[in-house]
Formats: C-alpha cells, sequence, structure tokens
C-alpha cells in the first residue's frame, strides 16, 4: 500500500564531510587485501589521498603492507579511527605531529574525533561538484533539506553556501573550528556541538555496564571538565548539539546542564543527539530542561547488529521512542526530532526499522516518524513509499529527480 509524503528533513547529517568523499577510493566492496593494495598503489605519489571504507577484521594489512603506498590516510569504515602510510605520516608531521605520534590509540582518536573528522574532510577536499552530486544523491532519498552537524571549515563554508541548497543545509560545527571562521560564518552557524561519548561501532560509546567483552566505554571529560567546557560556550549566545549516545554520558551531560541552569546559564536551545540508551529518568529530567532529543530511529538496526557487543537488557533499551513519546511525553516534530547521520540517509530505511522493529518499544508509527523529520521547506513534490507489512520491507517509489 503506497504512503505519499513530502521530502523530509534529515536533521543529522554530516554534509561537509561525506559530500566530501565522495570519489575518494572505497575499499567497503574490496574482495580481500591484495586487491585493496593494488587500488592503493595507483594513488598519487605527490599528494595526500584519503581511503574509505577499510574494516580492519575483513582487510588485514601489515607495517609491510602500508610501507610501499603512495601517501595515505586509510580511514576506517566508521570513521573512528585510521592508519597512514609512511608518506602520509612525513606529510603530516609538520602541521600535526599529535595525530602522527597517538592516531593508533583508539582513546586518544576517540578523544580527538573533532580533529580527525575536520582532517578527513579537508584531505578529501569538499568541491561544487562534489556537493551536487552529494545533494542529487540526497534528493533520490526523498531528502530535501539536512543539517550539518560539523562543519569542517572555512573553505567548505564557501561551497555549502554557494549551492542551491545554501538555504536547506542549516550547519553546526565544533568551538575549535567555529573560533577560526570569518565572522560572517559565525553569525550563520546554527550552534555548536559538543562530544561526551565514543560510537557503539568502537565500543566507545560510555553505557552504564561494560561491552559484552569487558570494555568500559569512554566518556570524553570529567564532570567538572564538561560543565566548564559548556559554561565557556555561554558567552557565544548560540545553540549547543550535545553528542550522548549511552545512559552514563548522557546522565554527565544532564548533571552539567543543571548545574549551568541553576547559576542561570541557559541557551537558545539545547539538543542531545543520539541519545540510544536514554532511561526514563534521564528524559523527565530532559523535558523537565526543556531538552530538544535529536535522534536516528534507523540506529535502531543497532539491536540486531551489535548482538556481539551488547548483552540483551541493551539491546532493548536502545531507541526507547515508546517510553520517550507514551511515558515522558515528547512529541515527535517538537521536542523529539530525527535524522539519519548517513546511515543510510532516507526515509525507507528509518520506516523499516520503525515500522518493523526488534522490540516492542522502538517502534514508530509513520505519522510519528515522518512529524520528527518534518517536511523540507520549499515547495518539493511529494513522494511514495511503498510497504510491505509481510515481507516487512519499506521502499521508496520515485525520487525528487
Ligand atoms: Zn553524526
Amino acid at each position: 500500500m503506497p504512503h505519499r509524503f513530502a521530502p523530509i528533513f534529515d536533521h543529522h547529517s554530516h554534509v561537509s564531510l561525506y559530500a566530501a568523499l565522495q570519489g575518494c577510493l572505497d575499499l567497503s566492496t574490496c574482495a580481500n587485501p591484495a586487491a585493496a593494495l593494488r587500488l592503493m598503489r595507483a594513488l598519487p605519489e605527490d599528494r595526500l589521498s584519503l581511503v574509505r571504507g577499510w574494516h580492519s577484521g575483513r582487510l588485514p594489512l601489515s607495517e609491510a603492507d602500508l610501507a610501499g603506498l603512495p601517501p595515505l590516510l586509510l580511514v576506517n569504515f566508521s570513521l573512528h579511527g585510521l592508519r597512514l602510510s609512511p608518506g602520509a605520516a612525513e606529510m603530516l608531521q609538520d602541521t600535526d605531529s599529535e595525530l602522527v605520534a597517538r592516531h593508533a590509540d583508539p582513546g586518544w582518536c576517540e578523544r580527538n574525533l573533532d580533529r580527525l573528522l575536520v582532517l578527513y574532510g579537508r584531505t578529501a577536499g569538499l568541491t561544487p561538484a562534489k556537493l551536487e552530486a552529494w545533494i542529487q544523491s540526497l534528493e533520490a532519498t526523498g531528502t530535501g533539506a539536512v543539517e550539518d552537524l560539523l562543519l569542517t571549515g572555512d573553505a567548505a563554508w564557501r561551497v555549502m553556501r554557494a549551492s542551491r541548497w545554501a538555504d536547506r543545509m542549516p550547519w553546526w560545527t565544533v568551538p575549535v573550528i567555529f573560533e577560526a571562521l570569518p565572522a560572517e560564518a559565525k553569525a550563520e552557524c546554527a550552534g555548536l556541538k559538543v562530544f561526551t561519548d565514543g560510537a557503539l561501532g568502537a565500543r566507545t560509546a560510555a553505557l552504564a555496564e561494560p561491552f559484552l567483552d569487558g570494555t568500559p566505554g569512554l566518556l570524553l571529560h570529567t564532570d567538572e571538565g564538561l560543565r566548564q567546557a559548556l559554561a565557556a560556550l555561554h558567552p557565544h549566545g548560540k545553540a549547543l548539539a550535545i553528542h550522548a549516545i549511552g545512559d552514563r554520558a548522557i546522565g554527565q551531560a544532564l548533571g552539567a546542564l543543571e548545574d549551568l541552569d541553576r547559576q542561570g546559564l541557559r541557551f537558545p536551545l539545547v539538543r542531545l543527539e543520539h541519545l540510544q540508551f536514554i532511561t526514563e529518568a534521564q528524559a523527565r529530567r530532559a523535558r523537565d530542561l526543556g531538552l530538544v532529543l535529536s535522534m536516528q530511529p534507523n540506529f535502531t538496526s543497532d539491536s540486531v547488529d551489535y548482538g556481539d557487543r551488547l548483552g540483551p537488557d541493551m539491546l532493548a533499551r536502545n531507541n526507547p521512542f515508546r517510553m520517550l513519546i507514551d511515558r515522558v511525553g515528547f512529541r515527535p516534530g517538537r521536542d523529539l526530532i530525527f535524522g539519519s547521520d548517513g546511515m543510510p540517509h532516507g526515509l525507507a530505511y528509518a520506516a523499516r526499522w520503525s515500522l518493523f522493529p526488534p522490540h516492542e518499544g522502538q517502534r514508530l508509527s509513520l505519522t510519528e516518524l515522518l512529524a520528527g523529520y518534518g517536511p523540507a521547506p520549499g515547495d518539493l513534490p511529494a513522494l511514495e513509499l511503498a510497504i510491505d507489512e509481510t515481507a516487512r520491507e519499506v521502499r521508496l517509489v520515485g525520487g525528487l529527480r
């Protein structure tokens, strides 16, 4: 049965990064290490290249393998880690000696993820042609507007504001990038992004209990450090977007915001990003503070994909939408908004996991899902979604072009 909908507004993606990565060598479909090495050897010798989609388990590469390669950043498929060929280490030594020395340490990578993402974006380079191609690929998924949660810098800002989607791509960035932007860009910036924990893929999200292999997860700040970091951002007068996946990180973010609130330090808007393991008590505190929850219904699939690292209780606690809406009173589109984080973009995948979730508490109706995304601005043609209840599949019928 087909359902018509207006193109959606994706509230969490990485425009300047993902668009720049297009055209970079992608190893995600590479069959074996020998094939990957052949492709990487063909990259230019005279400049730094970025290679993405590398899965260390599927494509194991030794130091000796890397030694013979042109200068390249070999970026993990999750973007949370990388290797450098010796030529790349040499090129980055002057500008980023700390990265060269410490990039093999996963804890360091997680604490410096903002720096890594910016390095990736800049190495790959954003051009008007890449951005236009990326926008067209988004349009084909039924997306009509998108927020960039981490602008990679001045150069990307100039390309984005010249694009036909300039007024459909609000962007946020981390404080270190914000500080270096020209005044005009600072004025346009939607808000500042702060990370409080890592990711499930890298086992660095800060959950109340360790991952099944004993990995504890990683809080990026002390309680006091986070409170001070947020207080220092207050004078900018900008909104905040706080990345917090695990309940330990969510609790820390709420504690810091409550503390600042008591001191009268309030922000124009505070969004908590991801929140996959928010508890009911935490949800009530978030609502009392007037926070907006920015979540990704497609990450409901983590409850299936991460059975290797999360126990059954944690898998069931991921993306507790029914608790948030039915018990705590969050309203999709008002204080509960949805995005994709680009994994993948578009309504179909999010709808598949919302309508046919592994756990009942994760269920969203199509109406709730569409309200949480909200329609993209402008008068865009409607799209159709085909929902197959028997096969538990959702497919987009036709795109914007
Ligand atoms: Zn993100």
